[in-house]
């Protein structure tokens, strides 16, 4: 269950949001990774609450998951670990959209509310690494990273189910692996956003 609280930061600042919905997120995000046979942590249970923390004046649709690991701890594997005050910081932008609370279009309202199911992905995940890979120079190579492929598979299966189902469906029912469905899922979901792209994967 996320759980608000106030906090009193310039930048950053705890705030309430309606608390039924984001655990309406949390539980899609862990049903998409079902379906898709992501592993989710089995030590949940030993976590403590996830905050939600907001950035203040940030006119990007963007999210980050937060843990306390210290550096020297980042490269390390362990489908165990337990995170005893986990936060998600997302922006003001993101938060206003996915409240409805400014003007927004389904496609909008979808795309804020993905990005906090990727950012939950990272949250829920089993699988652990550091992100070495610069996205700005190498977008491809930073999406292939393990744990960056299964939040945006998760991410990209979230916006068409909730943008363009039929087109879930069919991507869905191909007679081809796993892998190769969730690579189709970001490729499409890559080509809604930023129509410039054609594809990330060739599949
Ligand atoms: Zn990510």
């Amino acid at each position: 269950m996320i759980v608000f609280k106030t906090y009193s930061q310039d930048e950053l600042r705890f705030v309430k949001m309606d608390k039924s919905i984001d655990r309406q997120l949390l539980l899609e995000a862990r049903d998409i990774m079902n379906i898709l046979k992501i592993k989710v942590r089995s030590t949940l249970r030993f976590d403590g609450q996830i905050e939600l923390s907001i950035k203040k004046g940030s006119h990007y649709l963007d999210a980050s998951f937060n843990n306390n690991f210290g550096n020297d701890f980042l490269a390390e594997y362990d489908v165990n670990r337990v995170y005893k005050a986990p936060f998600l910081i997302i922006t003001e932008l993101c938060l206003n959209i996915s409240n409805k609370t400014k003007d927004t279009t389904v496609f909008y309202y979808t795309r804020a509310r993905e990005t906090i199911v990727h950012e939950l992905t990272h949250y829920l995940q089993a699988s652990f690494d550091m992100t070495k890979v610069d996205p700005k120079s190498n977008l491809k190579g930073y999406i292939s990273e393990p744990t960056e492929f299964e939040a945006f598979s998760v991410g990209a299966y979230y916006f068409l189910q909730h943008t363009n189902k039929n087109e879930l469906t069919r991507i869905m029912g191909l007679n081809i692996g796993l892998t190769d469905k969730c690579k189709i899922l970001i490729n499409t979901f890559y080509k809604l956003i930023y129509p410039r792209i054609d594809y990330i994967f060739k599949v």
